[in-house]
């Protein structure tokens, strides 16, 4: 009885602009494995033609991703071996490929990465803002009204953000950072990285909120927005959980109630996240 080795997933970094970003370890890769698992595959198709390189694509999107990644993880069963790209940068940061990765582990396959381009991280390392600690928030949700609970619920929190944006909301999102980090909070709008126009503005969140609303060429392309963190203090992690909590919890009760399970859950003192007679109860 023969059986087939099984074969492997390797998650590909693809450049967030410029070409020359792609490593020769991903394009020796790319060339190499049976089937390529593309969110896009005419956008993949065009950056392959830009090496001379050609390969089997399939579409791998959030759309199909569940039907799709249990066909992919039977092919390499059955010894194939497959890579996963995004149209830009690392997969499965805030592009899909999570499933196709979950599937293939509990389907016992190997899976590699080969690192490269993140937006998020490229920003981090020219935003001249502490990295040590940092959390990624991706996108902001779409609704003012539930980003503004977000930025919120964030507040507090010490660690540096990091924000993925688009140009039609960038100058929205600085304003509503400014409201709810205060006007001063340190922040760095990283655009277009690794392209032509590239610029990394910083500054206060206010000012930098005004720098873009008055020149529309700031507005245009892609954007990282790296904010610092919220000072430390006494209690720092507690009550930046309980301010989290208190934001979600606010939604569906009362504030005094949602501020007394708030500080439960989180350990922070009750009268740091809401005072009564500030209004809403
Ligand atoms: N997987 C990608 C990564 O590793 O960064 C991110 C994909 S996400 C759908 C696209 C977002 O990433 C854009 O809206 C923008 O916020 C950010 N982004 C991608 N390329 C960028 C660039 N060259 N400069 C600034 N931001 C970029």
């Amino acid at each position: 009885m023969s059986s087939t080795a099984p074969g492997r997933l390797h998650v590909v970094a693809t450049p967030i602009g410029n070409l020359g970003d792609l490593s020769p370890r991903a394009l020796q890769v790319l060339r190499s494995v049976d089937r390529i698992a593309a969110e896009d595959t005419r956008h993949t198709q065009q950056l392959l033609a830009a090496f001379g390189a050609r390969a089997t694509l399939v579409a791998l999107h959030d759309h199909n991703e569940g039907s799709q990644s249990a066909q992919l993880v039977a092919r390499m069963q059955a010894g194939e071996n497959i890579a996963l790209v995004s149209d830009a940068g690392t997969p499965l940061v805030s592009d899909p490929g999570f499933r196709l990765v979950r599937a293939a582990r509990e389907g016992g396959i190997a899976v590699s990465p080969v690192p490269g381009a993140c937006a998020a991280i490229a920003a981090l390392s020219v935003a001249g803002i502490a990295s040590d600690r940092f959390a990624f928030e991706g996108f902001l949700p779409n609704k003012a009204a539930a980003r503004r609970a977000r930025l919120q619920a964030l507040s507090a929190e010490s660690r540096t953000l990091i924000f993925y944006e688009s140009s039609h909301r960038v100058a929205e999102t600085l304003n509503d950072a400014a409201q709810a980090f205060g006007p001063d909070r340190r922040a760095a709008l990283a655009r277009e990285l690794t392209k032509r126009f590239e610029t990394v503005l910083d500054g206060g969140l206010a000012e930098l909120a005004l720098r873009v609303a008055g020149d529309s060429d700031q507005q245009r392309g892609e954007f990282v927005l790296v904010v610092e963190g919220a000072p430390e203090q006494d209690g720092g992690e507690a009550l930046a959980q309980g301010r989290r909590a208190f934001a979600l919890l606010r939604e569906h009760l009362p504030p005094s109630q949602a501020a007394r399970l708030a500080a439960e859950i989180s350990g922070a003192p009750r009268k740091r996240l809401y005072e009564p007679g500030a209004g809403g109860d």
